[in-house]
This record gives structure tokens, C-alpha cells and sequence, in this order.
């Protein structure tokens, strides 16, 4: 008799996977299963220069589904600099360079970010693109996959948006986050 696989839930992203036994990331909180899947993504991305910009959405989505509970100041940070991250590159991307400026930019501000209550649910999860790894579908899905988690952080856009009005606002990628903000 065959038993059905174990399944194992992601803590982060809520995805349900075959159990797997393997690592998972120091402060990135999720289950072994779906780091690996994480993994298997970035793989490609690595091995392929077009996907470079792909690979930037990869990490900062990645980081924002699986932000564990504010226990630790990295945890706050690290949430608070890929949402930032986020928000820029899906609104007006950048090139490579200039997005390393800006991450750079923005992590001498990190200290000020606040923990963010995480979505209920995501609507997308690595396990909704991993399929596509590596074939032509692969820096669409992401893009949809980064897209969609944005949208489910929506009730930290106005945050996040003032966030970069006062720390970055060279970098705002629409001017009229805030209406106070004239300069
Ligand atoms: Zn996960």
C-alpha cells in the first residue's frame, strides 16, 4: 500500500507542499519544501543574465511572503526594505545599478521601519511559478507573482509610500504619494 506524501504548510506564504527535508533561511520564515522551491527558481535565474531583473523581483517578493512575526529588528527591516523594493520596481523600474543605489540608499533609513502586520493570505506563491522556471513563462510569472503579493500588502501601500516620501523621496516613483509633501 501506498501512503499519500506528507504534505507540509509554509508558514510564510501558505502554500501546501510534498514535505521535504531540507534548510530554510535564517529569519525568512518558511517551510523547508518551499525554501527549496525558492531555491530551484533562483537557480535558473543565476544561470541566465536576461533574468537578472526577474531574479531582484524574485528575492524581494520571496521576502515579503515569508516576514515571520516582527520578532527581531532584521525580520522589521528586511520586510520593510523589500516592500520598498518592491514598490519601486513594479511602479517605475529601474535599471540593475540604480536599484542597488536605491536598496543601498534606503538601508541607512532602515532602523526606522516598523513591524507591518503581514496579509492573512497570498493570493500567489513561488508554487504558482515554479513550474515555469526556466522556460519563456518565467520572468512573466514572477512579474505576476510580485504584482499580485504587492497588491495583497495593500493595506501597508500608504506606509510604504510615505515611508519613501520621507526617507527617499528622490526615488518616489509617483510624486503624488503625498500631497503635503511639495518641494
Ligand atoms: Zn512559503
Amino acid at each position: 500500500m501506498i501512503r499519500p506524501a506528507a504534505k507540509s504548510h509554509c508558514p510564510g506564504c501558505g502554500v501546501d507542499l510534498e514535505s521535504f527535508d531540507g534548510p530554510t533561511h535564517a529569519y525568512m520564515t518558511s517551510s523547508p519544501a518551499c525554501f527549496e522551491l525558492f531555491t530551484n527558481v533562483l537557480a535558473f535565474e543565476y544561470s541566465d543574465a536576461a533574468l537578472l531583473a526577474t531574479h531582484r523581483l524574485t528575492v524581494d517578493t520571496y521576502a515579503v511572503q515569508h516576514p515571520g512575526t516582527g520578532g527581531s529588528r532584521r525580520q522589521i527591516q528586511s520586510v520593510g526594505l523589500h516592500l520598498v523594493r518592491l514598490c519601486v520596481q513594479l511602479a517605475s523600474p529601474l535599471p540593475p545599478k540604480e536599484t542597488n543605489d536605491v536598496m543601498l540608499g534606503c538601508a541607512r533609513h532602515k532602523q526606522t521601519f516598523v513591524f507591518l502586520e503581514p496579509p492573512d493570505r497570498f493570493s500567489m506563491t513561488v508554487g504558482d511559478v515554479a513550474p515555469y522556471a526556466g522556460d519563456t513563462k518565467h520572468a512573466g510569472k514572477v512579474r505576476e507573482w510580485a504584482a499580485r503579493t504587492w497588491n495583497d500588502w495593500a493595506k501597508h501601500h500608504s506606509y510604504i509610500h510615505g515611508w519613501i516620501e520621507k526617507y527617499m523621496p528622490e526615488i518616489s516613483p509617483d510624486k503624488s504619494f503625498s500631497s503635503s509633501t511639495k518641494r
